[in-house]
């Protein structure tokens, strides 16, 4: 007998659990089932943090941490050429890498200070301000985790669910609720949500991540094109402002776009649909492969008609009204770096840092810098950057000196302004290349060569394709690889994506053929590229253009 036609055979389950695949499908699904991954934190207060590393459970070490916010890290000096080839227990040390989420970037001066301290006393003075509004530490040992945790939760921070299968933290403007223009102020709503659902077993084993943006910022800040789920501010049908709801965004190897919906949530049933939503992703998505398990593959395959139908007859119960689309971004640059006027007729003041990468000395000044100048509130951005809120029109140009004194820049160059980098080889097992450093030394040396440079320009520098600083998203973008040098030699290199842009006719750059440099190389590469662009843009055309 011949084989059935292709459509005619049955399609081979994915792991959802609502078509009834409860058994675990992989290891992952199984160390999920076996233990939630919540159910960790009593084993690092009673015991791990007691016998220190090497009395942890493996099942632990490298699965359930994560739900603490703890990542193991790479050990010092191992090249990229052998990420591939090592196990994994052969890539770590026995430290950690921390990240503390914070929801929205938002922080007061005492929170500020506290994480500074933390890094300077158990983080070897290393921090970084990450992509995803979070702060993260290096060099954290198992022992010191419990009082590191009783200091975040006197301050009303925690580690719970920053990483791992779950919720993580989520992302809204930084300058929420202090600009005149934005649609709608979505601090409220995201701080609900968190206090809800963050840590609740409801949601704490989702096939994969989840990131979630509420903004109602006009620069689509949160870059909500490329979240899983997104509350994106819109003025509703009857003028009243609210969200556009986007599903389905991610990057990593399969870049893919998020979907409008097509309803208008009013802001008090955000919640309730942000948890329908999860829900459907925890019922509904994909949990046999790994890389097939973000709710990206589940939308590409159902399309957003049937997200919104599931979604509403089968979680909500009712349906949502239709809306219309949220407005395309308002201006090219979305890191809210510079000076800008506050409604209440004070500034907020934005910096850049160098890539993301601090130190806990420098959060406490900042800290110190927010009370003196401003109210004592500062946010983080999803570019690596940093705001001090509620700064008078008097003591601007006192803060910018004060925070120059520390390289942390109001008006870096475009170079500086537009580098991003994630963590690289320094810390992650996943790395191939060393990135911060680089990063650095990047746009140093094209601050050199093009001092007169003044468009936005993106150059995120990714250690592995995994994308966690965006390539696919940046005018160029730098992704991680071994490559082949003029003498042959297998070296720490990139491959390269240009054009990718966010905002009107979206696109992930594009890989060009032979487009790769070693890093001896990328300076070189970039000024080509960057020369080019001079000598033939039109008046008025963007890079991106
Ligand atoms: Fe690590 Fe790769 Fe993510 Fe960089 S992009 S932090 S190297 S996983």
């Amino acid at each position: 007998m011949s084989a059935p036609p292709r459509s005619a055979r049955p399609v081979r389950g994915q792991g959802q659990w609502a078509l009834g695949y409860r058994e675990p499908l992989n290891p992952n699904e199984r160390m999920k089932k076996d233990s939630d991954g919540l159910e960790v934190r009593q084993r690092i207060l009673d015991v791990y943090s007691k016998t220190g590393f090497d009395g942890i459970d493996p099942s632990d070490l490298r699965g359930r941490m994560r739900w603490m916010g703890l990542y193991t890290q790479r050990a010092p000096g191992i090249p990229g050429g052998k990420t591939a080839v090592l196990e994994p227990e052969e890539l770590e040390d026995s430290y950690f890498m921390m990240r503390v989420r914070t929801d929205g970037g938002a922080l007061t001066s005492e929170q500020l200070r506290t994480l500074g301290a933390i890094s300077t006393e158990f983080g070897r003075d290393v921090a970084d301000v990450t992509d995803r509004q979070n702060v993260q530490y290096h060099w954290i040992r198992i022992e010191d985790v419990p009082e590191i945790w009783e200091r975040l939760e006197a301050v009303g921070m925690t580690t719970t669910e920053a990483c791992g299968d779950t919720p993580r933290g989520m992302l809204n403007c930084p300058l929420a609720g202090v600009l005149e223009d934005e649609v709608i102020d979505a601090t409220e709503v995201m701080a609900q949500t968190v206090a809800r659902y963050v840590g609740d077993p409801e949601f704490s084993n989702l096939p994969r991540k989840w990131k979630t943006s509420m903004s109602g910022c006009v620069d689509h800040c949160t870059e909500p094109e490329i979240d899983d789920v997104s509350f994106v501010g819109v003025v509703g049908p009857d003028g009243e402002p609210g969200f556009d709801l986007w599903v389905g965004g991610g990057l990593s190897t399969n870049p893919m776009f998020a979907k409008r919906i097509g309803v208008f949530v009013r802001p008090e049933e955000v919640t309730e649909v942000w948890a329908a939503c999860t829900a459907v992703f925890r019922d509904y998505g994909y949990r046999r492969q790994r890389n097939r398990a973000r709710i990206k593959f589940l939308m590409a395959d159902w399309g957003p008609e049937r997200f919104r139908q599931v979604l509403q007859d089968e979680y909500l119960h009712r349906a949502l009204p239709d809306g219309p689309a949220a407005a395309a971004p308002a201006h090219a640059s979305r890191d809210h770096v510079g000076v800008a006027r506050q409604k209440d007729g004070r500034n907020a003041v934005g910096f850049a840092l160098r890539t993301g990468r601090v130190t806990g000395t420098v959060l406490t000044r900042i800290a110190d810098l927010a009370d003196r100048y401003g109210a004592g509130r500062i946010r983080t951005t999803t570019q690596q950057k940093m705001v001090v809120l509620d700064v008078p029109d008097e003591h601007v140009e006192d803060l910018v000196a004060a925070l120059a004194e520390h390289d942390l820049l109001v008006r870096p160059s475009a170079f500086r302004r537009g580098t991003m980098a994630c963590t690289g080889l320094e810390f992650c097992k996943l790395a191939i290349v060393e990135t911060k450093q680089h990063a650095q030394d990047l746009y140093a040396e094209l601050e050199k060569r093009l001092p007169g440079f003044d468009e936005p320009i993106g150059i995120n520098v990714n250690g592995c394709p995994n994308s966690c600083a965006r390539f696919q998203t940046a005018d160029i973008g730098l992704k991680g690889s071994m490559v082949r040098d003029d003498s042959g030699e297998m070296v720490e290199g990139f491959q390269v994506h240009l054009g990718g842009h966010l905002g009107v006719e979206a696109s992930f750059g594009r890989k060009f053929r032979g487009h790769k440099v070693t890093k001896a190389e990328t300076a070189d590469y970039c000024e080509r590229v960057l020369r080019g662009y001079l000598e033939r843009r039109e008046p008025g055309e963007g890079f991106a253009a």
